[in-house]
């Protein structure tokens, strides 16, 4: 047997007086108002037991890791269908770049990057009764916690800065890869990164990644090959284009976002959230990778 707590005290003691953690993303301004100190981790093994350390019940903006449940969820809906308007190459660009996107005629090169995100949005736009209200249920029912839900102010700071993603969304409908309103997809897209969750909500609901689909509750959401696709891609564009660098230095499937929280797993073995709000000149939570870093050494386990 593992000892995750050993293991989290351990990276807890590593980074605790740690000087340089990295830049809170303030692009979107409510974003850089979060304290830089704050670290949290939860780890939920195979059995369904949790290991946790620091600020791990603290509720933070999930931002990009929004993109991968969005996903689920169309996948879900709509099944192989979705490839037919994004691909699933990395990008090896920062996550808000469009060049690409006028080079490959309106087809995103992956889900996790925003143009991509955008395209899942629409799908869920189009598919979804209230689709706000439906994607934040869902999540609700795979945590098997009916708190979780949107912040508001996030969701409108990004609205009034998100210039960049305006950009994406008209290029993509110029070349017929959006289907609903630009305003009505970006306001659905800015929600779901706005969504707020503790480290301890993340591991609780990433856990079907790592369990073949099925949620903590014993509920089935995707089958074994969904998954499959679905953790291939965070672990080739999880994590902007530092996705060659994690998958060196810890070795696992994930994602990041710009609100400083990690999600990774090993199927079959565990699954984990982190949380530090500097980010490096990647985009990454500083302190997160380093703690999933420490983890998979200390304890043998990656997918390599
Ligand atoms: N909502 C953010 C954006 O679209 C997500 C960025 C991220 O976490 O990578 O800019």
């Amino acid at each position: 047997m593992i000892a995750y707590q050993t293991i989290l005290n351990d990276i807890f003691s590593d980074i605790k007086n740690t000087e340089d953690r990295g830049k809170v993303a303030s692009y979107i301004p409510e974003l850089g108002k979060i304290d830089k100190d704050k670290f949290g981790m939860h780890l939920i093994d195979t059995n369904g037991r949790g290991y946790f350390k620091g600020d791990s019940e603290e509720l933070f903006s999930i931002q990009s890791i929004s993109k991968v449940l969005s996903l689920a969820m169309a996948l879900g809906l709509v099944g192989e269908n979705l490839w037919q308007r994004v691909d699933v190459e990395p990008s090896g660009d920062p996550f808000n770049h469009l060049s690409l996107l006028e080079q490959e005629n309106g087809i995103p090169r992956n889900p996790l990057i925003n143009a991509g995100a955008i395209v899942v949005a629409d799908i869920l736009v189009t598919h979804l009764k209230n689709p706000k209200e439906d994607f934040k249920k869902f999540i609700c029912k795979v945590a098997g916690d009916p708190h979780i839900d949107f912040d508001p102010k996030v969701a409108k700071s990004e609205k009034e800065t998100g210039f960049k993603n305006f950009a994406a969304a008209n290029l993509l409908k110029s070349y017929g890869n959006l289907k609903n309103d630009v305003s009505e997809v970006l306001d659905f897209y800015f929600h779901q990164c706005a969504i707020a969750m503790s480290c301890t909500q993340l591991a609780k609901t990433f856990f079907l990644f790592s369990n073949r689909g099925q949620c903590m509750q014993g509920q089935t959401y995707l089958n074994i090959n969904q998954v499959k696709r679905i953790n291939a891609i965070m672990l080739t564009c999880g994590f902007y284009d530092e996705a060659g660098e994690f998958a060196f230095r810890v070795g696992l499937p994930g994602k990041s976002g710009v609100g400083g929280g990690i999600v990774a797993l090993l199927p079959d073995q565990f699954c984990v959230a982190t949380w530090s709000p500097g980010l490096n000149m990647k985009g990454n939570s500083k302190l997160g990778m380093r703690a999933l870093e420490k983890l998979t050494s200390d304890s043998g386990l990656s997918i390599f």
